[in-house]
């Protein structure tokens, strides 16, 4: 039989409908709420391959190394080829289309992979192969196969050729079933997926469930004690975007949640009720907790999928951890994300959602957060270690915590919601690893000021400079200890991001006087620590979703794309009655006596924004032709108007490497979901600051790097050879980059004496 129905299938019948199909079946049986649907059975896709005669090259195709990737690569391509190619024997198109027919002929249906070894206690294939929602019509047959052929995705031989599981063993059936055309759903740990207390956690989002279990939408959670049957805990998110059918198309579609859904609770009390009855009755059912997705429609909810709890020690971590143990890694890995601030360190957990809870943070603790935020500074000195759910590379918390010397794993997409308080971890910055329980070598105790100083008693004298980045005052000290001969970045961000209200409020409340004292102060701090060495400061650059939060931050305009918004020069220009009292503080810090200090003007486009920031400049009353000012390099039209720029008379262009590759290449720098695309070292990226060293070369201008490109050894090599003036790293990076800019120097002067 090509097709089973799931009201016939039980948990016995997983080796013909795999362990998805199997657990549907067994959920229609139990008389729980299920889409109705059928199988096309393992024996099908069997017949299929043997049949065609294209099981003993697909089999053979798989005898590769799994450390090679261009094998792997191959071995799947070829597997996809022979069967999206090979067509189906006639009668089995038939049964599946008669058994759609019955289903109710043309209707949207979920076609959903189930293999046989799938959710075994000895194997995890889960999440290895496709789903496809929204399917209608003949697209279905196609569908069929794909879900097949995705038996065969790189990541699953890999997994496969790891647990010496053989190929040939593992079967694969197909669920189609009627589509739940959602209008909110997610799902629920019927038992608390870490301690297996009888709470039971329910994950809720607009549309499909799509969103929810990928990651691309951060859910509601509700938390109901189920020993006292309350809802203990509901935290509403917000929720940007969900996934539905498009009505047009019928494909499945990620949309933007209208306004005022975003951040409105997705469940009711009754909701959570029906909800928490039905997931006791599948635990029941099963006799042990499970993870279940669900979905609710016209008030009705239906039961999606059902599975076992393998939180903590399922395989998949084991194999994390045979992959990795040879690198001294060990115990489970919880969560992966970006490796952003160096050092292994481990401690207890402790998940901050709310300002209000940094107290909770002591000393060796690890901050896990959302999104760090520069309120967050002082915890994130005092935690030995940093998560965060969101961020890429040059994201705040990235910054920050490189800044302070203390590890962090940066977008793991839900870190804050998996790790629990009180858990012990051990983070990896390197690798960008969460592993579960205390496992970092032995170390010295941590002396970040001293990590830095350069151990050789003489730094490496280079005709380019090497200088450093600074993003809080407070770290000030610990950078000027690494010898770099300035600072090629202060940024502005944290000392007014810290003053709880925005720059308009605050100069509203405390007088404009106390606005520009406050920046006077955090910018002394450091201009003294360097003095006479050169300190570049440059002005506000914070996007209008940063001020959101912060009093006064209700009249901040909402943005689609805040990134592309009004932020940096743009604003300032906008807004000259707030910008002169930035102004107005270099102009305290010149009267000072603070003439290393310098002027950098972020985001600029053209010469027309130089033009109009000079003019403020001038009415502030700063001397332009006494004081070095100058433009960060970060959007493209800025590295190809430079010409036009330098005529304005700047002296200096710096290149934010951070936006330059965000603008050029079109990849947000903050979405961990494109975080593999940001790369500075596109020929893109290098070409616009190829051309533009040339041309500032031509007209005198000094040109310099302050994004965190600056501190990697290959942009280094690339910028030295273009002869640009000076390189600003971050402070771990500065001993590295000091010794390599010396390296090319002196290969540079070799080549030429050759
Ligand atoms: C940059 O864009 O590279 C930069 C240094 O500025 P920021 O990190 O503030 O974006
Ligand atoms: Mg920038």
């Amino acid at each position: 039989m090509g097709v089973l129905w799931l009201d016939d299938v039980r948990a016995a019948d997983l080796e013909t409908v795999g362990g998805k199909g199997a657990s549907l079946g067994e959920l229609t049986e139990a008389g729980l709420p299920v889409p109705p649907g059928f199988v096309v059975t393992a024996g099908t896709y069997r017949a299929f391959i043997e049949e065609a005669g294209i099981d003993e090259e697909l089999f053979a195709a798989m005898d590769v190394d799994p450390e090679d990737s261009a094998a792997l690569k191959q071995a799947s391509e070829t597997a996809h080829e022979l069967i999206l190619e090979t067509p189906f024997p006639e009668e089995v198109r038939q049964e599946i289309l008669a058994a759609y027919e019955e289903l109710g002929g043309g209707t949207f249906v979920a076609v959903r992979s189930s293999a046989t070894a799938e959710d075994l206690p000895d194997a995890s294939f889960a999440g290895q192969q496709e789903t496809y929602l929204n399917v209608r019509g003949e697209k279905l047959l196609e569908r069929v196969k794909e879900c097949w052929a995705s038996l065969f995705s790189q990541r699953a031989i890999y997994y496969r050729e790891r647990k010496d599981f053989p190929h040939d063993v593992v079967d694969i059936a197909v669920v189609v079933q009627e589509m739940v055309d959602a209008e909110k759903s997610g799902v629920m740990f019927t038992s608390h997926p870490s301690t297996g207390e009888p709470r039971l956690i329910i994950e809720a989002a607009w549309g499909l469930g799509e969103a929810v279990v990928s990651g691309t939408v951060s859910p509601d959670n509700y938390v109901y004690d189920r020993k006292n049957g309350v809802v203990e805990e509901v935290t509403v998110a917000d929720k940007k975007v969900q996934m539905i059918k498009d009505p047009e198309s019928g494909e499945t579609v990620e949309v933007e949640v209208e306004e005022d859904r975003r951040n409105a609770r997705v469940l009711s009390d009754e909701e959570i009720e029906e909800l928490v009855t039905l997931g006791g009755r599948v635990e029941d059912h099963y006799d042990s907790p499970q993870d279940v997705e669900w979905a609710i429609v016209d008030g009705d909810v239906y039961m999606l999928q059902s599975r076992p709890i393998t939180t903590i020690d399922d395989d998949e971590a084991e194999l994390e951890e045979e992959r990795e143990s040879e690198n001294g890694e060990s115990g489970d890995v919880l969560i992966r994300g970006l490796g952003a601030s160096p050092g292994v360190v481990a401690g207890e957990v402790r998940v901050v959602t709310e300002l209000d809870q940094l107290d909770k943070v002591d000393d060796g603790d690890i901050l896990v957060t959302e999104m760090t935020m520069p309120d967050m500074v002082p915890a994130m000195k005092r935690a030995a270690g940093i998560v965060t759910d969101e961020g890429g590379m040059t994201s705040h918390a990235a910054i920050v915590s490189r800044e302070l010397g203390v590890p962090a794993v940066v977008g793991t997409g839900s870190g804050s919601r998996e790790l629990v308080d009180g858990q012990v971890v051990t983070i990896d910055g390197d690798r960008g690893t969460v592993t579960e329980g205390r496992t970092e070598p032995a170390e010295p105790d941590h002396e970040p000021v001293e990590e830095v100083r350069p151990k050789t008693p003489v730094k490496p004298m280079t005709a380019t400079e090497v200088k450093v980045n600074v993003s809080i005052p407070e770290a000030a000290e610990r950078a000027a200890a690494t010898g770099a001969d300035g600072v090629g970045l202060l940024r502005m961000e944290h000392m007014v991001l810290t003053l709880g209200k925005t720059p308009e409020r605050y100069i509203q409340d405390e007088g404009p006087e106390a606005y520009q004292d406050r920046l006077v102060e955090g910018i002394q701090g450091v201009a003294e620590e360097f003095y006479p060495r050169p300190v570049r400061v440059r002005t506000l650059d914070a996007p209008t979703d940063e001020f959101r939060s912060m009093d006064g931050g209700e009249d901040e305009p909402t943005e689609h794309n805040p990134m592309l918004g009004w932020r940096g020069i743009r604003r300032s220009l906008d807004k000259p009655d707030v910008f002169q009292h930035e102004l107005a503080a270099f102009r305290k810090l010149y009267d000072m006596g603070y003439d290393n200090v310098e002027l950098m003007l972020p985001l600029v486009n053209d010469a027309e924004d130089v033009i109009q920031a000079k003019k403020l400049m001038q009415e502030a009353g700063i001397d332009i032709e006494k004081r070095k000012w100058g433009v960060m390099v970060e959007t493209p039209a800025s590295a190809i108007m430079v010409e036009e720029m330098a005529e304005e008379g700047i002296d200096f262009a710096s290149f934010g490497t951070n936006d330059l590759t965000q603008y050029t290449l079109a990849v947000d720098r903050n979405n961990e979901h494109v975080a593999d695309r940001f790369d500075e070292l596109h020929p893109a990226v290098l070409e616009l600051i190829k051309d533009t060293i040339a041309t500032c070369r031509e007209h005198d201008v000094d040109t310099s790097i302050c994004g965190q490109a600056g501190s990697k050894p290959e942009m280094v090599d690339f910028l030295v050879e273009e002869g640009i003036s000076s390189i600003s790293a971050n402070i771990d990076a500065v001993r590295d980059v000091q010794h390599e800019v010396k390296r090319v120097e002196q290969q540079l002067i070799l080549d030429s004496v050759r």
